[in-house]
C-alpha cells in the first residue's frame, strides 16, 4: 500500500514515477500524476499530457503555441511534416 502524494488516497495499486533527476513520486492515478508532474504550456496554460514541444527550454502543448510565443526557433515548429492525403 502506498499513499498518493496529491490526494492522499492510500491505494493498493498506487505506482511510482521517477524523474530524470532521480526523485520518486507516488500516485494513485494518472490523473494525480498529471496534476503534479505535467508541464504547463507557456502560451495557453493547458497541462501537457502528450509529447508537447520544447523550444529553447520552454514547453508548449503544440506547434501553434510555440510559434505564438517563441522567436525564430518557435517559428520553425510544425505539428506535422506536411504530407497530407490527397
Ligand atoms: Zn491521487
Ligand atoms: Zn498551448
Amino acid at each position: 500500500m502506498a499513499t498518493c502524494e496529491v490526494c492522499g488516497n492510500d491505494y493498493w495499486m498506487a505506482f511510482e514515477v521517477r524523474t530524470v533527476n532521480g526523485a520518486t513520486h507516488t500516485f494513485d492515478s494518472f490523473e494525480c500524476a498529471i496534476q503534479k508532474m505535467a508541464p504547463i504550456c507557456e502560451h495557453c496554460q493547458t497541462k501537457i499530457v502528450g509529447h508537447g514541444v520544447e523550444v529553447s527550454g520552454r514547453f508548449f502543448c503544440c506547434a501553434h503555441c510555440a510559434r505564438a510565443v517563441e522567436g525564430p526557433q518557435g517559428a520553425e515548429v510544425r505539428d506535422a511534416v506536411g504530407a497530407r492525403p490527397a
